[in-house]
């Protein structure tokens, strides 16, 4: 059964973070190849992303920093009708995103676009947001961020406990 109780997984991942930190570095000492473990993770993935409905979550767009590129906003602007001039003094960090290499950042959390549990620019929003979460390809090469997100994110969460199940851990 998927856990989708937020407080429960917010706490399980504190908890448990040195146990989910030995996993992490057992995946990375796992002798599978990088093809053979993306499989294993998405067939893990797939079920669980098409169970768990975001709409009634939307826990990654209160706590997460949401980066953009130049065209994300390019696209927001145009489809939002919010001047790209007001986009950029308003509504974007430039200068806290360059710290970490990207173009942009909203500059507010829980993102302003967020209402309720829905997004109010769906068709617009972020190729970040799109892509959320991602687990392929690559997986063993992006570790830290997945599993940084496995105290916020339900289908993070589930894939990840299923996946220590997968290798008997
Ligand atoms: S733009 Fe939409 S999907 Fe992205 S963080 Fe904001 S509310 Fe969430
Ligand atoms: S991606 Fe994860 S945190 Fe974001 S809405 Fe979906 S289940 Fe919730």
């Amino acid at each position: 059964m998927l856990i989708t109780d937020l407080e429960f997984i917010a706490r399980q991942a504190a908890e448990k973070a040195d146990d989910y930190e030995a996993f992490r570095y057992y995946i990375e000492l796992d002798e599978r190849s990088d093809e053979a473990l993306d499989e294993l993770v998405e067939q893990i993935a797939t079920p669980i992303i098409a169970a768990i409905d975001c709409t009634t979550c939307a826990n990654c767009c209160r706590h997460l920093d949401v980066y953009l590129t130049e065209a994300d906003a390019q696209r927001l602007s145009s489809g939002t009708f919010i001047p790209y001039s007001t986009l950029l003094h308003q509504y974007i960090d430039r200068e806290h995103a360059a710290q970490v290499e990207e173009w942009g950042m909203f500059q507010q959390k829980p993102c302003v676009f967020l209402k309720d549990t829905l997004c109010s620019i769906y068709e617009y929003r972020p190729e970040s947001c799109r892509i959320y979460p991602m687990f392929t390809p690559d997986f063993r090469w992006t570790l830290e961020d997945t599993f940084g997100g496995i105290g916020l994110c339900p289908i993070i969460y589930n894939v990840i406990e299923q996946l220590k199940i997968q290798l008997g851990w």
